[in-house]
């Protein structure tokens, strides 16, 4: 999958993105993410890209030209252009505050495109007509950060997790919390007995028939308890 970020600060992604498994990614090539500094397309020679809102108001914006420029040089073209495979398109996402919520079922989704295009805003946002480029506005959470940085560093980690070969054991993540709309059972490892905390005795027993039904009403009185909007989906 080939991920463009547009952003005014690349270096940010500099540690996430050469750890763990997101590196393992790159460097396998199953990720070919493409840093596009937004500022080198401004024609401004203090490289400014951005300016105050029309109408007043606090803060300053990010103005449409640097980034309709930067989102050509990725190859986006206008945003209802037709395509034989919808997935084959780069597909333009805005990270916002005000956009869909970013869940399991949507990561599903962004992980059978080809191109994901990510533009990064920051300030108090985007010039409102850079939205005639962007295919879908997508937010992590009710709450508002400084940059889209951090959102797409997060969109990208979970989408990479549903690409063929980047988590080794591709059940492991089927058996995640979200994935089939339920949460995780709780998992324990060596020692059998800490302190005076024991390892429930199924999961020592050996019999996998009754380990997997305790695993699975463990996951679904968990979700009931912390999650019941979770079951009321399933539904
Ligand atoms: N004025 C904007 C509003 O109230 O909707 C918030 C702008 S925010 C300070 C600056 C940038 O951070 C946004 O353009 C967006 O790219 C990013 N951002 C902030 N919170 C976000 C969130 N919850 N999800 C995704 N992106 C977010």
């Amino acid at each position: 999958m080939k991920i463009d970020i547009l952003t005014i600060f690349p270096d940010m992604f500099k540690g996430p993105m050469t750890c763990s498994l997101m590196n393992r990614a790159i460097q396998n090539k199953i990720l070919d993410i493409n840093y596009i500094d937004i500022r080198s397309f401004t024609k401004d020679k203090h490289k400014k890209v951005d300016d105050r809102p029309f109408g007043g108001g606090p803060g300053m914006l990010m103005q449409v030209e640097p980034i309709y420029l930067s989102l050509k040089s990725v190859g986006v073209r206008k945003k209802n252009c037709l395509y034989k495979n919808p997935y084959k398109k780069p597909y333009v996402i805005y990270m916002s505050p005000q956009g869909n919520l970013l869940n399991t079922k949507k990561v599903k989704t962004l992980s059978k495109y080809e191109h994901l295009v990510l533009l990064c805003g920051h300030y108090e946002g985007v010039d409102e007509r850079v939205l005639n480029w962007v295919d879908e506005e997508i937010s992590i959470g009710d709450y508002v950060l400084t940059g889209g940085e951090i959102p797409a560093m997060v969109l990208i980690d979970s989408v990479a997790r549903m690409l063929p070969g980047v988590v080794q054991d591709k059940s492991s993540v089927e058996q995640d919390s979200f994935y089939d709309g339920m949460l995780d059972y709780p998992q324990y490892t060596r020692p059998a007995k800490f302190k005076n905390f024991k390892v429930p005795e199924v999961l020592l027993s050996g019999n996998h028939l009754e380990i997997e039904k305790w695993r699975k009403q463990q996951s679904y009185e968990r979700t009931k308890n912390r999650r019941p909007d979770l079951l009321k989906l399933k539904k």
